[in-house]
């Protein structure tokens, strides 16, 4: 794509240099034609050529009044006529030796010898000079052009930093729900910027940089631009990848411009965004650009350095993959402070659920309560999404208000995609009610799973069902018991697959994945095996966790032992699963049955058909 535009660019360099070639060719031949002008001028205003032996004898006969001789150009002025004769000498014989010798008094007419000498000096310096100065100006475009191409070029080095000045909407503490924490930390740099000589005068060091760290959609960028609201200062915000661009050394020369505008600007905060991008732990990972990585970390870490005391300038940057940052960037001096997002909790995400709601008209029966305790898990972005897709869901439906149906919809459809309306064979709906069954029968029968919220078999994104049983409760903490019966539930769809058809299909596939993951983590971080408490860290196939080079610190030797302790851990929850179902099979069918028939059963209806849970 950029090398296309390149490309066009380099043409359009090439036309724009050859029209002015063209423009410097045609002065060239209009100068030729002009000073030819000049030294055939008499040529033309003599229409009659004569021979010079004509000349004579009219000068003889008096039929003349005066001759003008020019170089070896002769005019003669006619007696009582505006007619000219014109006619030539012989190159260097004087006029007057001609008429002479012809036995004519030269005296008998006016002469006059016009002076070429001049004239021919000029021609003779012009025509010298005219290709020096042609060149010269071709030159001069040439080079001007090229200047200009390489400032095409240069243009990358101009930082494309967004900048939102005083006049851009702007966005308060107040636009940022729940994050209390992270609002009193970011306080600070507001009164910085706003009163930096308070500080100054207590001798206080003034923060450079400041780190915001927290998985995607907690609100960083958000933040970070209620910290320029709130202080009332010029922002500018530039995305980490945005540095990374084709022609090495550009990244660096982006800080740079980028470091000297906020300057100008100060007091100012610069955003990097995505700073993971450009932080990363140098000498890792395999994939190209990382010379010019290293370059730019290495030029923002020169221009943190270079701050004064003078520059009030404070860099922000957001990454959701603080463990990527090297460690020169998290330096004191650099980004020292760190300012931690979380996930939102109950009250943040009833927080950040009432100021989305704002302007969007509810039905009565609509609860923030329950839409935060039914979200455990869901980001500030995912939340403001959720109520936005449940407004679209409501227009287009014709209401007038949003409902708990839309906002539910919108809820499944943030975490599984859209629904996905297809043709299913009876076959495949059957083997998709028991497998979705499976996992419900047998989370119902765990005691630390969650409840069912609700089954369904209509196909969303690129599963052909699902089973949710999403957190009731924010933990902080898993525990072994609990992450068992996880896997057991995940496997329960395939397990149910088994014990009813004596055959197993693909759609397992991420459950699979699921269950594995947790197991290989019980093992190999969580020291939940038979290993006993080792932190073991698996050998990439990549080495995108370690640098290639560094290998693992794992042996072969207990390379094998993790695959053991995870195959053990995968083998008796699967079984315990078909346990459960065995045992339960009866229930089994009747969900699976009612499934069928509904598509999606809620969680009361599931719970009408097998039972209250028994809650741990
Ligand atoms: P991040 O940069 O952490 O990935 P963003 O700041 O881009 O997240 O958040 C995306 C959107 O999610 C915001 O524009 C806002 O609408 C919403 N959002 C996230 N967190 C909050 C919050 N705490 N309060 C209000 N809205 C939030
Ligand atoms: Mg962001
Ligand atoms: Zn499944």
């Amino acid at each position: 794509m950029a090398n296309g535009k390149r490309k066009i660019k380099l043409n359009k360099q090439v036309f724009s240099i050859l029209k002015g070639l063209i423009v410097y060719v045609l002065i060239a031949l209009a100068a030729l034609v002009f000073f030819n002008q000049i030294s055939g001028g008499p040529n033309d205003s003599a229409k009659n050529e004569v021979p010079i032996s004509q000349i004579i004898s009219d000068v003889k006969d008096k039929k003349l009044t005066k001759i003008s001789v020019e170089g070896d150009k002769i005019t003669a002025e006619v007696n009582g006529s505006d007619q000219k004769l014109s006619s030539h000498k012989e190159e260097g014989e004087s006029i007057y030796k001609i008429l002479e010798s012809s036995g004519v008094d030269p005296k008998s007419v006016t002469i006059e010898i016009k002076d070429l000498s001049m004239q021919q000096a000029w021609i003779g310096i012009l025509s010298a000079v005219l290709p020096i100065l042609i060149l010269v100006g071709l030159m001069f475009f040439l080079f001007r052009n090229a200047k200009n191409g390489a400032q095409g070029i240069f243009s990358f080095a101009q930082s494309r930093a967004k900048l939102f000045t005083k006049d851009a909407p702007q966005i308060k503490f107040t636009d940022v729900a729940g994050a209390e924490e992270a609002k009193r930390e970011l306080s600070e740099v507001v009164e910085f910027l706003k009163t930096p000589d308070k500080f100054k005068a207590l001798g206080a060091r003034i923060p450079k940089g400041v780190l915001m760290v927290g998985p995607a959609g907690t609100g960083k960028t958000l933040l970070s631009r209620a910290v320029a609201g709130e202080a009332g200062v010029p922002f500018f915000s530039i995305a980490g990848s945005e540095f990374m661009e084709m022609l090495v050394g550009v990244g660096a020369a982006r800080v740079r411009d980028m470091f000297a505008q906020a300057k100008k600007a100060s007091p100012a905060i610069i955003f990097v965004d995505e700073i993971e991008s450009i932080g990363r732990q140098r000498g890792m990972g395999f994939s190209g650009g990382h010379d010019e990585r290293e370059q730019t970390l290495n030029q923002i870490l020169v221009e943190m350095d270079g701050f004064t005391q003078t520059d009030h300038v404070i860099v922000l940057a957001a990454t959701n993959r603080p463990d990527l940052l090297d460690a020169a960037l998290i330096r004191p001096g650099r980004f020292d402070r760190r300012v931690v997002l979380n996930m939102p909790d109950l009250e943040d995400r009833k927080a950040i659920i009432e100021l989305h709601m704002k302007g969007k008209p509810f039905t009565k029966d609509v609860s923030i309560e329950k839409l935060a305790r039914r979200t455990v898990g869901f980001s500030g972005a995912d939340l403001a999404n959720i109520l936005n897709e449940a407004a679209i869901l409501a227009a287009r439906e014709g209401k007038t208000a949003i409902d708990n149906k839309d906002l539910e919809e919108a809820a499944t459809k943030e975490k599984l995609g859209p629904q996905r309306k297809r043709m299913q064979s009876e076959q495949d709906r059957n083997l998709a009610a028991y497998h979705e069954a499976g996992h419900a029968v047998v989370g119902h029968n765990l005691s630390k799973v969650d409840p069912v919220h609700r089954i369904s078999i209509v196909a969303r994104g690129t599963s052909g069902g699902h089973t949710m049983f999403p957190p009731t409760e924010d933990r902080s903490n898993e525990s072994k018991s609990r992450l068992l019966e996880q896997i057991t539930a995940a496997l329960g769809g395939q397990a149910a697959e088994d014990l009813i058809f004596k055959d197993i299909s693909t759609g397992a596939a991420s459950d699979i994945e699921v269950a594995t993951n947790i197991a290989r983590a019980m093992v190999t971080q969580y020291g939940m095996s038979s290993l006993g408490p080792i932190s073991v860290t698996p050998r990439s196939m990549f080495g995108i966790w370690r640098g290639a080079d560094e290998g693992s610190d794992m042996s072969p030797k207990m390379h094998d032992a993790v695959d053991v302790e995870i195959k053990k851990i995968i083998d008796s929850c699967y079984k315990n699963a078909q346990d459960i179902l065995r045992k339960h099979k009866t229930k089994l069918d009747k969900v699976a049955k009612s499934l069928l028939e509904k598509e999606t059963l809620e969680g009361d209806e599931f719970e009408s058909i097998v039972g209250k849970k028994k809650s741990s």
